[in-house]
């Protein structure tokens, strides 16, 4: 075999969300429609999503959805299960550690294991649009890679570091049936759940079931 029959597996490049980042939004947020957000308790919170096949309009069509209800939310992140849909699709719009905003989606994402010589544990506050008006401390490695493809299903990569880290490892944890409040401790769960009782959400939330 010659070297130029070897085929070397295809890494894609990371993507640069931090380009045209407001105009991005604003494209996918004006298309899209505003969703009510499900709340913990829904069982579409709880079970893992189911892999996209279809690259069509529709799930462009759930992309822009979601942007809306982020942005109606005030959210930095939005998984599809938090608008009822139990697909593996994520967005965000979030900032990193140099305040830079990444804006972008993932369909299918899978987090990448870093070594650990190359992260540390960052234990910042963090919440979540389904756990509404609540906040607990949450330690998560600092740096994050998600792989994955777009929403014509070419491949792809993002990085992030500090609250886009964060956010990045929250949404895949979501499609993955689980909420950041399930990696606490059973008092820290208790804790985030009183907050939550004790508040009203500032957006239109769905009933659960
Ligand atoms: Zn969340």
């Amino acid at each position: 075999m010659t070297q130029q029959e070897q085929t070397i597996p295809a890494v894609p490049e990371f993507v640069d969300d931090s380009v045209d980042a407001e105009a991005r939004e604003a494209a996918h947020r004006e298309r899209g429609t505003v969703r009510p957000i499900t709340v913990v308790g829904n069982p579409v919170l709880h079970a893992p999503c189911a892999e996209v096949t279809e690259f069509d309009d529709s799930l462009a069509a759930l992309v822009d959805d979601m942007f809306a209800s982020q942005r109606a939310a005030s959210g930095v992140g939005l998984a599809a299960n938090q608008i009822g849909v139990a697909l593996r699709v994520f967005v965000y719009d979030c900032p990193d550690d140099d305040d830079v905003r990444h804006v972008g989606h993932v369909v299918n994402p899978v987090v990448e294991e870093l070594p650990p010589a190359e992260r540390e544990l960052d234990d910042s506050n963090e919440g979540c649009l389904s756990v509404p008006g609540a906040y607990m401390e949450l330690a998560r490695p600092d740096r994050a890679v998600v792989s994955g493809v777009d929403l014509h299903g070419n491949p792809v990569r993002v990085r992030g570091t500090g609250y886009f880290a964060r956010c990045l490892q929250h949404e895949t944890d979501h499609l993955n049936g689980y909420l950041y409040i399930d990696r606490l401790s059973k008092r820290e769960r208790k804790d985030v759940l009183r907050q939550m009782a004790e508040g009203t959400p500032a957006y239109e939330t769905v009933p659960n079931p």
